[in-house]
């Protein structure tokens, strides 16, 4: 597993927070080059598409309101080891138990709100990319 590319969302409440640019600064100093990046709203029904494989989860419903409820950032990362290399950056889902010096440690405030999405495998690294970014707005 090497892929050269991951993809990320800085959330709602990342964005509210005005951490778009502190996010961005430890992205790029982990050495991270950013590919495509658009700042922009989910509809409720985007929200559930982009997390349908949470569909049965018991979060689902929290989750989706919460991702529509104000603008993001969708980015497309590129680097060695973009998947490994960026989870490990993000650090775990709750905040409380990811560690010091990870983005969720420094800005996300609950286990819904967590600040930044990054993708799982190389696989769903391509799907979010496409769902998010056309082949023009890709370098
Ligand atoms: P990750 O984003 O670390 O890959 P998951 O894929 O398991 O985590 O979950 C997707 C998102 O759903 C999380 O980032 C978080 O915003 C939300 N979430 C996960 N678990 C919970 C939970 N127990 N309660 C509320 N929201 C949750
Ligand atoms: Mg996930």
């Amino acid at each position: 597993m090497s892929g050269k590319i991951t993809f990320t969302m800085i959330k709602p409440d990342a964005v509210e927070a005005n951490n778009i640019g502190p996010i961005l600064s430890m992205i790029n100093k982990a050495g991270f080059k950013i590919q495509a990046m658009k700042y922009m709203q989910l509809s409720k029904e985007q929200a559930g598409k982009f997390y349908e494989v949470h569909k049965d989860r018991p979060f689902y419903g929290e989750l989706t309101q919460y991702m529509s409820n104000g603008p993001i950032v969708a980015a497309v990362l590129s680097k060695d080891d973009a998947v490994a290399d960026y989870r490990k950056l993000i650090g775990a889902t709750d905040p409380s138990k990811a560690e010091e010096g990870t983005i969720r440690k420094t800005f996300a405030t609950s286990i819904a709100a967590n600040a930044v999405h990054g993708s799982d495998s190389d696989e769903n690294a391509q799907i979010e990319a496409n769902f998010f970014f056309s082949q023009l707005e890709r370098l």
